[in-house]
């Protein structure tokens, strides 16, 4: 299984804080199944930033020491960018990093509480770069909770949308479960990630999220979303259906 969404890389966010954490981490990843591992570290979210290189970095220091700890597990470079106004410039500046260099998706995280007014100006430029920017947790924004179809247009244009397992069962309450659903429903989730940041508050539980998606939506649904996570390590295209609007549930269901 791959997993493209994680912060395993020890001491540079608010994901592992030691070497010991990361090792945990790695254990707890190959007993969930996955053999590749996204360490996806923050980049300019107001406290950590990551650039391409230290990520670079520390994932080849991580794979030395998975490998002579013999923990089969191989950790990819990437990092979670947030929207942020001089995006555009540093990926020019080649700061920036993306899951692969052929087909180059970006983990693109908005703020919690609001989609930023220049969110779908900057998207529109990563397109003409050719850079395929998939939203990470969509679910979590609370705006977008309350207007779906701002995701349904940026998804319209070319977004791809990555949910996290934790919220598909429940771990961050019933109102960001129910909308991951509404997500996956309305073909606005293109993949499950894990966004695991230790082994205790926030694990993998990934194979408990296929395993929910399987038995609530059927085989087809969790394979399409577990093999675009291996198009996405492979850096080719992944198979995008044609999202349905989300309806809001009107109060006591009356209208
Ligand atoms: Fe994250």
């Amino acid at each position: 299984m791959i997993d493209i969404h994680s912060h395993i890389l020890p001491g540079i966010d608010d994901g592992a804080q030691t070497l010991q954490d990361a090792v945990d981490m790695a254990e707890e990843a190959v007993r969930e199944g996955i053999t590749h591992l996204f360490a996806t570290p923050h980049h300019r979210n107001g406290r950590y930033e990551n650039e391409k290189d230290t990520t670079i970095k520390h994932v080849a220091l991580l794979n030395k020491e998975l490998k002579s700890r013999e923990i089969p597990l191989i950790i990819l470079p990437g990092q979670e960018i947030r929207l942020y106004k001089e995006l555009i410039e540093d990926l020019d500046r080649g700061v920036l990093l993306p899951l692969h260099h052929e087909l180059k998706y970006l983990l693109i995280e908005f703020p919690s509480s609001n989609v930023p007014n220049y969110a779908a100006e900057i998207l529109y430029e990563l397109s003409l770069r050719n850079y395929q920017p998939i939203i990470v947790h969509p679910e979590r924004n609370s705006e977008l909770l309350e207007k779906p179809d701002l995701l349904h247009n940026f998804i319209s244009e070319g977004a791809l949308a990555q949910v996290t397992a934790n919220s598909v069962i429940g771990n961050f309450g019933r109102k960001i479960m129910n909308f991951s659903h509404d997500l996956i429903k309305s073909k606005m989730a293109h993949f499950i990630a894990s966004d695991a940041h230790n082994t205790t508050s926030r694990g993998f539980h990934l194979t408990r999220a296929y395993e929910t998606i399987q038995k609530m939506y059927g085989i087809d649904t969790r394979y399409y979303l577990q093999e675009n996570a291996h198009l996405v390590m492979k850096g080719e295209s992944i198979l995008i259906e044609q999202p349905h609007h989300i309806r809001k549930k009107k109060f006591l269901g009356i209208f």
